[in-house]
Parts: structure tokens; sequence; C-alpha cells
């Protein structure tokens, strides 16, 4: 899968995927990143991409002709026509199912605001979708980008090694992940649940799965009217948090 970022800051967006489990992948060629600088491509001859606001007002806003020509550059050599992403918080809220939905694309584009964001003109003209990372506001889009492109990544066949680790996470089946432990079997005086040690994997799942689902309950009680869950854990649940299902 590719994935092109038109950006002004393209060495935050490479250096801050190029690490860890999104490195490799890059490394081993499941997935390609490429960060395009719009600076590159502004007809302004001192490289300036943005201007004031028509209207007045606080801020800079980015301009229409660098954008669409880094844009129109990097459509020019592709074979598919891909969905272009603007990071906005006025976009659709991401989140694990719509990372699914866009780990099929052949390819995707990002592009990345700043200042007080971009020439609504070339938005227009060239955006498909607008996704947001939450109802908070940041300085630019490559932190957002940098984040989908993170949890897209990870539902690429390949991209983690074991596949399961995916599945088991939290949202995988809409619940939140049970907790984990690792060794030692003690420590600050604090002990591994006992059933974890048991070697009894039926009983283990079964520890598990309650755990997420009294998690969800606790933490994220909006998400148990739509996870998938069975009659006997919905009477579970029920009888230890009525108030869910009042
Ligand atoms: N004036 C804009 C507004 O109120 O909608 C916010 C501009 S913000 C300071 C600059 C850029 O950061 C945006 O163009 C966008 O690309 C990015 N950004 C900020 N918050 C974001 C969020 N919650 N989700 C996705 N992108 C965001």
């Amino acid at each position: 899968m590719d994935f092109h970022v038109l950006t002004l800051f393209p060495d935050m967006v490479m250096q801050g995927l190029n690490t860890s489990i999104i490195g490799r992948a890059i490394e081993e060629g499941i997935i390609n990143l490429k960060a395009t600088n719009i600076r590159d491509y502004t007809n302004e001859k001192h490289g300036k991409t943005d201007d004031y606001p028509y209207g007045g007002g606080a801020g800079m806003v980015m301009q229409a002709q660098p954008v669409y020509d880094a844009y129109r550059a990097v459509v020019k050599d592709l074979p598919y026509t891909p969905r272009v992403i603007y990071l906005t918080p006025q976009g659709r809220v991401f989140n694990q199912q719509a990372a699914r939905e866009l780990a099929v694309e052949k390819g995707l584009i990002f592009l990345c605001g700043h200042y007080e964001g971009i020439d609504e003109r070339v938005i227009e003209e060239i955006v498909t979708d607008e996704f947001s990372i939450g109802d908070f506001v940041v300085t630019g889009g490559e932190m957002p980008a940098m984040l989908m492109i993170d949890a897209i990544s990870r539902m690429i066949p390949g991209v983690l090694h074991n596949l399961d680790s995916a599945e088991g996470d939290s949202f995988g089946d809409g619940l939140l992940e049970y907790p984990q432990y690792s060794r030692p079997e003690v420590w600050n005086e604090k002990r591994v649940p006992p059933i974890l040690l048991s070697g009894d994997h039926a009983k283990v799942d079964a520890w598990r799965r309650e755990q997420s689902l009294i998690r969800t309950a606790e933490r994220r009680p909006d998400l148990i009217p739509k996870a998938h869950i069975s009659p006997k854990e919905k009477k579970f649940l029920a009888e230890k948090f009525p108030e869910l299902f009042s």
C-alpha cells in the first residue's frame, strides 16, 4: 500500500514513521511512504505557501496553488485514482473501523494543513474524505496523518508479524482489550492473576473475555450497544452493570 503525504514538513512525517514496526514494514516493502513538500511546488519566488485570510482575522491560510500542484505531481505517476484525505478537526472522527475500511485501498494521499488551514477551494477540488483525530485542535495535520497511517498499516497483512495481536486489540470486536501481564510473577507485592499461570487455555480465554467485558462496561460504556457480545455475556453485564441496560 502506498501512503503519500502532502505536507510543509516532510522530515517530520518520514522521521516519525521510519521506526519500529512501521519502519520495518517500509523496509520490507509491505508499505511505501512518501512525503511531498508542498513548498517545492509554489510559484512564489520566495517559497511562500501561505497568505492572509480574505475577510481578515488571525493567522495565515495555506494557498491553493502549491497544494494543487503538489497533488497533481503525485497523482500523475499513479496507475489508480487514490482517495485524498484532508486532516481536519471538522472531519469524521477516525477510529478502528475507519482504519479497517481504508486498509483495503491501493494507496492514499494525506493532505496536512497548517496555520489556520487550507484555502477551501482546493479542498473542494481534490479532497474525497475529511478525517479528524478527535475533538481538539493541534497545530498541523502531520501528527494526525502519522496516527492514521500507523493505525491503517497495522491492518495490512504482513505488517504485524503475528496478526492475532491486531485482532485481540481494543476495538477489534468492539470491546477494550483485557489487562496484560509479564514477568515477574510478583512485582511491588502485586501478583499476576493466578489463572494466567494455570496453563488452562480455555480458562485463560474465558477470564480475558470477562475482563474485556468488565473494562468496556466500566471505561467505555458507549461501546457496549455496538459490541459483538453473546446473549449470555449480555446477561452477565446486565447483572453486574444494570444501569447500562435500564
Ligand atoms: N482553523 C482550523 C479549524 O478551526 O478548523 C484549525 C486549523 S489547525 C490549527 C491546523 C491544521 O492542523 C489543520 O488544517 C489540520 O490539518 C490539522 N488539525 C488540527 N487539529 C486536527 C484534528 N483534530 N484532526 C485532524 N487534523 C487536525
